[in-house]
């Protein structure tokens, strides 16, 4: 605790006072001494004056005692009394009779009773008279008493005088001492004092003290640069402390050989990230990740060799996995553990897996030895599988320990149900990749019919896989999977180029249709996608009025500015482009009315219900009468009930599509399904 700083322990207050009672009872004792001195000096000088006095009247005082005559006695009285101090003189027979005499009253004044201590009231001087030719023979006796009055006011206004400049000069003294001092000593100290006061202790050298002004050579100067000395070597040795404090941290934090995380640090992350995860309904994959058969290569090989085998994977795993998305540490011997954040589904873990798996496949150089390793991996999901750090860490544990029983080099996921569909999926993209190749997909077509006239003005182009073992897979199984690995790009192109070589064939056979075609989302975000449809057009000698492209809600909206200028350009090339299952996204006036598009979609999710759910006739309803109000044609897909096709009609929906008219076609069905519904037309409006 700080003492308060009160007036009294200032340092400058305390050698005041004492410099000032030094002075003040030195100045006094030699004052004193002085007028001591003084005093003695006063009364030598009473006594020199009274022996002159005695010498000056001694032979008149002799010469009337001698001759007994009373007159010259009283006249040499007389005389003495000419003299201030003189208080009594008398000249007198040896007998005692008095010749002459006079006595006058001591003079009375305030200080007598200081004075008279020192010099008493009166001196006497008493003096026996006689001739030099006869010492032996006494003719009487002159006896003078002085008054000490006169001389004692002399010597007391000196002395006064004498005090007062003695302690006037002390005070002086005092006030001097006591500001060289404050100059000095005080306010250098205080100035010191004051920067000590902003020193940082947990830094104490990045503010060091400053040595005051002109006492750079002096003791003060000499003290703050000890001082800085210290401080300094206290930071350094601070310094030294965080550094080892750091360095047996980092040794209990990571592990030695591999430089990855310990298990402690990394079940702290995993805690965090499950918990971010949480806050942001995402999903984790933790894999546990064992190397297979490590046991018997440090059997054959030696540690050291297994040492740089593990090194190697993890330093691999490091540069496969970006650090932002995955964490990865070192669990046990031979087991590593993986855990990728922001996880979209388990089929995106199964591509890291397939990744890090991919990682063991070259081999691996230590010492002599080259040598091939695979691993296996257990993958646990949060939050479906746990929802707790350690009891994801025991699901995905568990799983490798089980997938290493059927074999190596694989990975598996805890819930068998994932971990099927994930198998599933898997072997589709494998069988996608081959699809194209193998000629396993075709275009069948739907036709698009004008309500008003009842007359086919179109069709859309809907793709079919034939897949060698399955049969026929529906496009909302497979289109998803390859939009996720991006073999849409090429098998897109495939039924773009398929669909403008159908309707130049049609179109050389007299029958001109307009196509539309199903463009994804992730076709749109190609950077050479209007380029290649143009040039796809081109090749096929249609015009660009030929073909609407059909786009759904959720491709403008990654990246609006780039989806607006593409489509922008397509429209300006003349193809004409329509929103696809509009009413189900984003469905917003804003970006709608930015969008160079010409048809409006109603998914078939709402005609389905139509006339039987109120909600689902209101939206239909409210899109029929946007397109009216934006100018764009609606066409209503899905329709398959005469019930439809009359509200629709008398709604003002313009066109529309649906097994109410006809299922999707094969081109050669198509072909005569146009004949027989325009003959039936025909017929009716015969
Ligand atoms: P979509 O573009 O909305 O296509 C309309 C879907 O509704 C087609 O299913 C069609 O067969 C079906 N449909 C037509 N009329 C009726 C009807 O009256 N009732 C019912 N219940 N359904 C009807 P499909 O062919 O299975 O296609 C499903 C989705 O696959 C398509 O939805 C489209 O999103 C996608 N797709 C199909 N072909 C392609 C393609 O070549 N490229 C791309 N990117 N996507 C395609
Ligand atoms: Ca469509
Ligand atoms: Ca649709």
């Amino acid at each position: 605790m700080q003492k308060a700083f009160h007036v009294e322990n200032h340092l400058g207050f305390r050698i005041l006072r004492w410099v000032l009672i030094v002075a003040l009872l030195s100045g006094i004792a030699v004052s004193t001494v002085q007028v001591v001195l003084d005093a003695q000096r006063v009364s030598s000088e009473l006594e020199r004056q009274a022996a002159q006095t005695m010498t000056m009247v001694r032979d008149a005082a002799t010469q009337a005692v001698f001759s007994i005559d009373e007159t010259l006695a009283q006249q040499v009285v007389d005389g003495l009394f000419a003299l201030e101090p003189i208080h009594m003189a008398s000249i007198t027979h040896p007998n005692g009779d008095e010749l002459g005499g006079r006595l006058r009253p001591l003079q009375e004044l305030d200080f007598r009773p200081i004075t008279d201590l020192f010099f008493g009231s009166v001196r006497e001087y008493r003096e026996a008279l006689n001739r030099s030719t006869n010492t032996d023979i006494t003719y009487g006796y002159l006896e003078i008493h002085y008054d000490t009055a006169p001389v004692a006011e002399i010597w007391l206004s000196r002395a006064l005088v004498t005090f007062t400049s003695g302690i006037v000069i002390a005070l002086i003294l005092g006030f001097v001492l006591f500001i060289v001092f404050h100059l000095l000593l005080t306010s250098p100290l205080l100035r010191i004092v004051h920067s000590v006061k902003k020193v940082d202790p947990a830094h104490p050298d990045d503010r060091l003290l400053s040595v005051p002004k002109g006492h750079q050579a002096d003791e003060l100067g000499l003290w703050v640069n000890a001082t800085n000395n210290l401080l300094v070597a206290i930071a350094d040795s601070q310094q030294r402390h965080r550094e080892a404090e750091d360095r047996a941290s980092q040794l209990a934090r990571f592990d030695s050989l591999t430089g990855l995380p310990s298990r402690d640090v990394f079940m702290e992350e995993l805690r965090q990230d499950i918990q971010a995860a949480q806050a942001e309904h995402g999903s984790v994959a933790l894999m546990v990740c064992g190397i297979d058969d490590f046991k018997s290569v440090n059997d054959q090989c030696g540690f050291r060799t297994g040492d740089t085998i593990l090194q190697t994977v993890a330093s691999r795993m490091s540069a496969n996995l970006s650090s932002d998305r995955f964490s990865i540490a070192r669990l046990g011997s031979d087991q590593f553990v993986i855990v990728e954040k922001k996880l979209r589904d388990g089929f995106q873990a199964a591509e890291t897996a397939e990744k890090v798996l991919a990682g063991f496949a070259s081999p691996i150089n230590a010492g002599n030895h080259r040598i091939s390793m695979t691993a296996t991996i257990g993958i646990a999901l949060y939050p479906s599988d746990a929802e707790e750090a350690d009891r994801l860490l025991q699901s995905a544990e568990q799983t490798m320990a089980l997938a290493k029983q059927n074999g190596h080099n694989h990975f598996q996921f805890y819930v068998a149900s994932i971990d099927q569909a994930i198998r599933e999926r898997k072997q589709m993209e494998k069988d996608l990749a081959r699809a194209l190749a193998n000629h396993e997909f075709h275009l069948v077509y739907q036709p698009q019919i004008n309500l008003e006239t009842k007359r086919i003005i179109g069709a859309e182009a809907l793709l079919r896989w034939n897949h060698p073992e399955y049969g026929l897979v529906p496009p909302d199984t497979f289109i998803p999977v390859s939009e996720a690995n991006g073999s849409i790009v090429d098998i897109g192109q495939w039924v773009l180029e398929q669909a403008c070589w159908q309707a130049a064939r049609w179109a050389s056979e007299g029958l001109h249709l307009r196509i539309a075609v199903n463009l994804s989302a992730v076709q749109l975000r190609q950077d050479a996608i209007v380029d290649d449809i143009l040039a796809t057009l081109e090749k096929h000698k249609i015009p660009a009025g030929r073909l609407e492209l059909e786009v759904t809600e959720t491709s403008f909206m990654t990246n609006l500015t780039d989806a607006v200028a593409k489509l922008h350009r397509l429209h300006r090339a003349g193809i004409s482009i329509a929103v696809d299952d509009f009413g189900t996204g984003y469905s917003s006036l804003t970006y709608l009315k930015q969008m160079p598009v010409q048809h409006l979609k109603i998914d078939k999710q709402f005609i389905r219900d139509l006339l039987v759910n109120e909600e689902d006739t209101r939206i239909a309803n409210t899109i029929i009468d946007l397109g009216r109000s934006l100018n764009l044609t609606v066409v209503a897909e899905g329709v398959e009930t005469a019930e439809q096709e009359h509200y629709l009609t008398q709604r003002g929906c313009k066109l529309a599509q649906g097994y109410f008219f006809s299922r999707p076609l094969l081109p050669k069905d198509f072909e005569s399904f146009i004949q027989t519904f325009h003959a039936n037309i025909v017929e009716n409006d015969a």
